[in-house]
């Protein structure tokens, strides 16, 4: 029986950051109440249908801002879900947190309801770039986080990098990654710089107020983490995912995101959430006041007499069935991120009851061919130059 991940989307900031497309809102912390009870009925509506004797391995509070939730609100979504949910012995319960917004007692207090993973936006330690990207925290507040997870009980940090910033040099780059490793995280998650339609840092760049480097500037700060990292004993796992092995020499995984990457079933419950469970795609309605008025009493009995049809529950606005066909494509995309493992042939197989290579043998050919992917034993995977022209591999098989 697979086990489940549940994503918890907690839609509060207390500022919206000037490159930030996600669905999260700010000036609306007076509905956290209204919204800790919606999500509480979404979780009991979700494990209603969920199928029997299934586990749940991994939890992720992400977001916007889950660290603006009071620990009382944490601690009645966290009752909830282990009353309703079987969560296997060792379950990942991970907690974004924006450094700057926890303290000493708040992180000891989210170690005693159970939270064990704490990933933290640290996205740089240059004032310039924080300035930038419109930030609230400064590096001090980073290392003030950590010091005090630390203390707290955490033995599983991430930090957030950004890198491929607006007059960002690698110089800068190379002094961000040198504090970074400094702080001695377990693993780190390193993403370049999206500007999204739509955001304030768009607007910029395209009025000519702000200047985005080259793109051979920002695959350099990509190279340069590729070279550094391992030296200093973090192994990349993932394209964008680096970690530290444990003492059996397991590497250091975030667990709920490996769920994702294996494109193994997860529930996506919150406002603006995504699901893939029971064959299909969901996603819920993306503004708080709108979810919350989706559990309103006449809103819940309407939907139990209708819809209750796994995995939707009441704040399900959209549902995209999954063909076999795509989930193999999809397989193949999100596998090969996983830079070490790659795709295995075996499971694959077991899966799916295909060969990998008959499914996708023009695909597999060509990029073998070409060098950007390599078959090491039973799995495929990106080869180190696949690696820097990733989202084009993936794109091949959909
Ligand atoms: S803190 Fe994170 S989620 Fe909130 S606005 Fe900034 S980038 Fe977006």
């Amino acid at each position: 029986m697979t086990n489940y991940s549940l994503y918890l989307h907690i839609p509060f900031c207390r500022h919206r950051c000037a490159y930030c497309d996600f669905n999260t809102y700010a000036g609306m912390n007076d509905l956290i109440g209204d919204y800790t009870h919606a999500l509480c009925q979404e979780i009991e509506l979700a494990a209603a249908h969920f199928p029997a004797h299934a586990g749940v391995h991994t939890l992720f509070f992400g977001g916007g801002t889950p660290s603006l939730l009071p620990l009382p609100d944490l601690a009645q979504i966290l009752t909830t879900i282990r009353a309703h949910f079987t969560l296997t012995p060792d379950a990942e319960i991970t907690l974004e947190a924006n450094p700057g917004t926890v303290s000493l007692e708040y992180l000891c207090g989210l170690r005693a309801l159970g939270v064990n993973r704490l990933s933290m936006g640290m996205q740089s330690a240059n004032p310039n770039d924080l300035r930038i990207l419109e930030r609230e925290h400064t590096f001090f507040d980073v290392i003030n986080a950590v010091k005090w997870a630390r203390q707290a009980g955490f033995t599983n940090l991430n930090l957030d990098l950004i890198f491929g910033l607006p007059y960002q040099t690698l110089a800068s780059w190379q002094h961000t990654l040198d504090l970074a490793v400094g702080l001695q995280p377990e693993h780190f998650s390193m993403y370049s710089l999206i500007l999204e339609h739509g955001t304030p840092m768009n607007a910029w760049v395209e009025r000519g107020l702000l200047t985005m480097p080259e793109d051979d500037l920002a695959a350099s700060m990509y190279e340069w983490a590729l070279e550094q990292l391992p030296k200093v004993g973090y192994d990349q796992y993932e394209i964008s995912n680096w970690a530290r092995r444990d003492s059996t020499g397991q590497v250091i995984a975030c667990q709920h995101n490996l769920q994702y990457w294996l494109n193994q079933p997860y529930l996506g419950l919150g406002a603006g959430a995504h699901g893939y469970a029971g064959g299909v795609r969901t996603a819920n309605v993306r503004a708080p006041r709108a979810y919350i008025e989706r559990f309103s009493d006449s809103a819940i009995q309407r939907f139990n007499e209708n819809e209750k049809l796994f995995p939707r529950t009441p704040a399900t606005v959209n549902v995209t069935p999954i063909d076999r066909m795509t989930e193999m494509q999809e397989t193949m995309m999100v596998g090969l991120r996983l830079v070490e493992q790659g795709v295995s042939a075996t499971k694959f197989e077991q899966r799916f009851g295909k060969k990998i290579e008959s499914v996708f043998q023009k695909q597999l050919l060509e990029l073998v061919g070409n060098g950007a992917l390599e078959w090491v034993g039973d799995h495929v995977r990106l080869t180190e130059r696949g690696k820097m022209v990733g989202n084009q591999v993936f794109m091949q098989f959909i």
